[in-house]
């Protein structure tokens, strides 16, 4: 039965449009008048090309943790032994890569509770924001970072990680989006600056929502 016109559209309508756009080799154009042509767009246009379009997947795959019982949330927490936590209590827990970034901070929020944002619990839901209006005002005041940025992507793993990435001050090249391309790109912060820049986070953290340094910021 064919979906009713008048109801949200489905993703077989939105692909046959998008391929109604290609070009001979299956690639859309460059859309230099929207942000490849901007100034914040880390890449020269002149040699960009966009991929040939994939056919269709037939199902969205499982992503890592989808079953709860396969979920990191189904180990026991040892916060001692966690080299990437810098923050937790109760219900959440505040976690970076210590070498995996070239901002100058970037920090995954998950709930203990196994949830994704979708999926969570009001009681859970009510506590996320307050400690994302506190963390967020930790990453601006450090004397290194702009503006944060926030991201839920979702499409790795599926216990909820909130992303806060702390865009580097006045290097206005990395405004937006297109910062994501440049971090994999810059070099690597080292680790004992991005425990120095967690530190403050945390006391902030600790301050308001009781919890632990974990070895992260320790
Ligand atoms: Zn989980």
């Amino acid at each position: 039965m064919d979906a009713p016109s008048s109801g949200p559209e489905t993703i077989a309508d939105f692909y046959a449009r998008v391929e109604a756009a290609l070009g001979p080799d299956r690639r859309l154009p460059v859309a230099v008048e929207e942000m490849p042509g901007w100034d914040i767009f880390p890449f020269e246009i002149d040699s960009l090309r966009i991929k040939p379009l994939a056919p269709l997947a037939d199902s969205e795959p499982d992503r890592r943790g989808e079953n709860e019982d396969e979920c990191w949330c189904a180990d026991p927490f040892e916060p001692k032994s966690d080299d990437r936590l810098v923050w937790w209590n109760e219900n959440w827990k505040l976690s970076t890569d210590l070498f995996g970034s070239g901002l100058p901070i970037m920090l995954w929020l998950s709930p203990m509770t196994h949830c994704d944002l979708p999926t969570m619990p009001p009681e859970v839901a009510a506590g996320i924001g307050p400690l994302m209006t506190t963390i967020s005002a930790a990453i601006e005041d450090l004397p290194s970072v702009g503006r944060v940025q926030l991201a839920k992507y979702g499409d790795g793993g599926a216990h909820l990680h909130l992303l806060f990435m702390g865009r580097p001050s006045r290097m206005l090249q990395l405004r937006g989006s297109p910062m994501l391309d440049w971090e994999e790109n810059l070099p690597r912060v080292p680790a004992d600056v991005v425990q120095r820049n967690c530190r403050p986070i945390v006391e902030a953290l600790i301050s308001t929502f009781g919890g632990q340094t974990g070895p992260a910021a320790g």
